[in-house]
């Protein structure tokens, strides 16, 4: 069933697959979700029996989708209208009644009615009252004009207006007209009766959109105050009653909150109150308002450090704790699910043409290439969905029909993360100033390879890292040491430790009787350096034999204390990074060879070493010549050919 990374343009046509408009896209959201059968069988079994969940993993690999699939499966519950009412005892503890899905709505319609037919009678009795003492003043004002009180009859008029229009302020400002009003509820919570159950994404949100909050009122007493039960408003942990309440990145939510969020998960109700301690809010408290709800938390392994362990424990107590996958099987399968995923992103996306064939195969092959590993897939979606988007703008943008190969590759340039585009012009700056040669030789300098960025496995950034080895003396005999500054110097004293053994062995020479000094050459934060070993004992050997380096050379790889060459990450990254700064020639552990995955661009573009001693590193890095070949001669005298040595295929 495996698959090789070669074929997928084989694979494709064996498949007879021409356009993504022919695959289908699976309806229920859980269907959907590719690449994660196991969390997705966990969320399925949770759902069924209402367990919380946590769920750990990269980012963008389906938590959020999984946690929405989750209200398809829970079992069927009645769901429920909260409704907030006056407490006529207590003002500041307002009531909470439910009803049945619908009814609230209903309910508050006919509070509604109510208040606007009282309203509307007192009006009208009202402007009875007002035009009465009009039409009375009207009537003595004729009558005084008419017996010739002219002056009189005007000021009688000019009272009666006067003293209409004032009557009418006072009752109107009546607290008792306000009463209709404050007699509504609040609709907290409302649903239609066949609505799903809901799904609350809480992600983000502060203490009173997630715990309920009660606003602020400023205008306190006097009669003009609005209730307290108008100014209640429900948290997503009460919206989220008998559905699903999703929570990313759970570690950043502040203790007190996670400790609310476990109260409400033991008692299945939470009060709400004002959550701002010095407004008006703060001093009401409702009735426990339900929330019965799924608690799907979500992170990285970071989240589960820095969670509430009270928090965790009852995750795991009553519930479910899964760790997504990263990544899948090269194989026929899970091909078919990223030809089914492009589907659904075009599908979701809704403005983008389809894909053709040539355009399938790019994403298949970047999502190979983002697998990290040979014979893996990326299942870092989201970011694989943005690809697909920018190939799709593109197609749009120039009016084609279809989305094509070349789409998907320029979209490739444009969507380059920041750290690529940083190593970029990291590149040519330092091309500008000649601070790798690319060409010659030198002694004590090698071109190591380094990622930057982020340290997971899809999103690796290559960058040319030189690195200089300076041996002198050392000023006190047996007390030499190793100076190399800046967060990589740490790194550099270790590995040079890590591998004095070695270089014991190599040169014949004690490095405690010398000064190392080595330099990492325009370095920037952000450079992940532990797979330098390999080339800081290059450069070091190179120093104290006096043997120059091939310039056009790179190399990456992790050193042991037996001088074998161990795997390290990102070596694709690696390799392009090389090609890009016009290198002929990269070594990389004899291990790791299988993991380049070249694009079309990177292709044949350098010879390719895979080592797995330390001694094949310094014969393909070293310069020809007679002290090269001395000193090799004296390292195969030394060293015991070791079974360990293998050739790459
Ligand atoms: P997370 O919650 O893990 O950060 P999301 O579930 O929000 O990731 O995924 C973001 C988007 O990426 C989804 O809307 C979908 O388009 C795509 N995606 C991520 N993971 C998957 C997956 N396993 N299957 C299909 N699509 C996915």
């Amino acid at each position: 069933m495996d698959s090789n990374n070669d074929d997928v343009e084989e694979w494709i046509s064996k498949q007879g697959i021409k356009t993504t408009k022919e695959i289908e896209v699976p309806k229920l959201l859980f269907n959907q979700v590719i690449g994660q059968e196991h969390a997705g069988e966990v969320i399925q079994k949770a759902a069924m029996q209402k367990r919380h969940v946590l769920l750990i993993g990269e980012p963008g690999t389906g938590k959020s989708m999984l946690a929405q699939s989750m209200v398809d499966f829970l079992p069927k519950e009645d769901l429920e209208d909260v409704l907030c009412f006056p407490n006529p005892e207590d003002s500041n503890k307002p009531k909470i009644k439910t009803f049945p899905a619908g009814k609230g709505k209903e309910i508050l319609r006919q509070y509604q009615i109510k208040a606007e037919r009282e309203k509307k009678d007192r009006s009208k009795s009202l402007l009875f009252i007002v035009l009465s003492i009009i039409l009375l003043g009207a009537i003595l004002a004729i009558y005084l004009w008419v017996s010739g009180n002219t002056a009189v009859a005007i000021e009688v008029m000019f009272l009666a207006v006067i003293g209409a229009a004032f009557l009418y302020i006072i009752m109107a400002m009546n607290p008792a007209a306000r009463m209709e009003r404050a007699m509504v509820p609040k609709l907290l919570v409302g649903h239609n009766p066949n609505d799903k159950p809901p799904f609350i994404d809480s992600t983000g949100a502060h203490s009173g959109a997630l715990l309920g909050d009660v606003r602020h009122d400023p205008f306190q007493s006097g009669g003009l105050e609005t209730p307290a039960h108008e100014r209640v408003e429900a948290g997503n942990m009460q919206k989220a009653d008998k559905g699903v309440l999703f929570i990313d990145e759970i570690n950043l939510l502040r203790p007190e909150d996670q400790q609310a969020l476990l109260t409400a998960m033991q008692e299945k109700h939470f009060s709400i109150s004002g959550q701002s301690e010095r407004s008006a809010g703060a001093m009401v408290q409702t009735e426990p308002v339900p929330c019965d709800f799924v608690l799907v938390a979500a992170g990285n392994l970071d989240a589960i450090r820095n969670m509430h362990p009270a928090l965790r424990s009852r995750i795991r107590g009553y519930g479910y704790e899964v760790y997504m996958n990263d990544t899948m099987e090269d194989s026929d399968d899970n091909r078919k699910k990223i030809v089914q995923f492009i589907a659904q992103e075009i599908a979701k996306d809704k403005k983008i043409p389809p894909f053709d064939d040539g355009a399938i195969i790019e994403i298949l092959k970047e999502a190979q290439k983002r697998g990290g590993r040979k014979g893996r897939l990326t299942l870092r979606l989201r970011e694989l969905g943005g690809l697909v988007r920018v190939a799709g703008d593109i197609a749009v943008t120039n009016k084609q029909p279809i989305v094509t190969a070349d789409d998907v590759n320029q979209a490739r340039n444009l969507s380059k993360p920041v750290e690529q585009q940083i190593a970029d012009r990291a590149i040519e700056v330092k091309k500008l100033y000649k601070m790798f040669t690319g060409n010659g030789s030198a002694i004590g300098k090698v071109n190591g390879l380094a990622v930057m960025g982020s340290s997971d496995m899809s999103d690796f950034t290559g960058v040319v890292m030189p690195i200089v080895a300076e041996v002198t003396q050392a000023q006190h005999p047996h007390n030499g040491g190793v100076y190399a500054t800046g967060k990589l110097g740490e790194i550099a004293k270790e590995a040079v430790q890590n591998v004095s053994a070695v270089i014991k062995k190599l040169s014949g020479k004690n490095v405690s009787d010398v000064d190392i000094h080595i330099q990492f050459i325009g370095t920037y934060e952000g450079v992940e350096g532990d797979s330098a070993s390999v080339s800081i004992a290059t450069a070091v050997i190179s120093s104290l034999e006096s043997i120059p380096i091939d310039q056009t050379v790179a190399m990456t790889g992790s050193l042991s204390v037996r001088g074998d060459v161990l795997p390290v990450g990102g070596v694709t990254a690696k390799v392009e990074a090389a090609i890009d700064t016009g290198l002929a020639k990269v070594i990389v552990p004899a291990s790791n060879f299988n993991d380049i995955i070249l694009d079309e661009a990177h292709k044949g573009k350098i010879q390719i070493i895979g080592a797995s001693r330390i001694e094949e590193v310094l014969e393909n890095a070293l310069i020809m010549g007679p002290e090269k070949d001395k000193f090799l001669q004296k390292i195969k005298d030394i060293v015991n050919p070791a079974t360990d040595i293998k050739k790459p295929a």
